[in-house]
């Protein structure tokens, strides 16, 4: 059975002190890897994260530092763009 694969990245944000500014410290490419056609949110099960996104949608999901554990080092530099 293929993988869904719907693609999505998930970004960690960090306080900068003293201010309310968040800023993109890790960022993660996640990928769905429920059976294709699944009904519900797509599934990453490397990196425990659910989303909603259609087809032709690319989510963007953020968490911030210290809400969940790290999971290895990031997959994209987060300052590349
Ligand atoms: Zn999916």
């Amino acid at each position: 059975m293929p993988a869904c694969e719907h693609p999505a990245v998930l970004i960690i944000t960090q306080q900068v002190v003293d201010t309310s500014t968040s800023v993109a410290r890790d960022r993660y490419q996640l990928r769905c890897d429920l059976e294709a056609g699944h009904s519900g949110p797509h599934h990453d099960s490397r990196h425990h994260e659910s989303w909603e996104g259609t087809e032709g949608q690319y989510t963007t999901l953020l968490r911030h530092e210290g809400e969940r554990p790290p999971f290895g080092e990031p997959d994209l530099d987060p300052h590349s763009d």
